[in-house]
Formats: C-alpha cells, structure tokens, sequence
C-alpha cells in the first residue's frame, strides 16, 4: 500500500462562509419584543459574564444570514460596549420585521 502523499491529504480548508448581514446595527432594547427572553436570560442570568455584558440591553446586536437562500436571520451577533461579542444561533427565533 503506497504511502499517503501529502498533498493528496491536503484539503482545502473547512468553508467558512461569509456572514451576510440582514440588518443594520440595532441596539438590543429596541428589538427587545423580537429577542426570545431565553436569549436574555442567558445574558442575565449568567455568571460567567462581566458584568457589563450582562446588561445586554445596551449591546448592539447584528442579524445576519449564512446563506443567502434563507428567509430569516440565523445568526445575531451582540456586542457588549467592553467589545466582546457573543454570537447567538438565531434559529428562528428573531424575525426579519414585525
Ligand atoms: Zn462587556
């Protein structure tokens, strides 16, 4: 059995595929009503968190698309004012418009 060649091993690296961004930059208190509180919950209660980044009102939160075909936003990205963000699997749970 012949050696594996290595570049027969190479692959090319995993898809990453560009986040397209659905909306414009929003403050998380004014889509508060569109947010599943179980994702402010999250933020809230927990204790791993600065705490800045617990007060997730005042975060900015991003939606985007991983794929252009979907519908609604799967991805909401929320920055704390300290600059961490925490990205969210949004399935689902945000909707485009009200
Ligand atoms: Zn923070």
């Amino acid at each position: 059995m012949p050696r594996p060649n290595p570049q027969n091993l190479s692959r090319p690296a995993r898809e990453t595929r560009p986040l397209i961004p659905v909306e414009q930059k929003n403050k998380v208190r004014n889509v508060m009503d569109r947010i599943p509180a179980k994702v402010i919950d999250a933020f809230e209660g927990n204790p791993g968190l600065k705490p800045c980044c617990k007060n997730v009102r005042d975060h900015d939160i991003e939606l985007f698309k991983t794929h252009e075909e979907l519908v609604t936003p799967n991805m909401a990205i929320i920055t704390c004012s300290c600059g961490r963000k925490h990205y969210r699997a949004a399935a689902g749970g945000v909707k485009v418009s009200n």
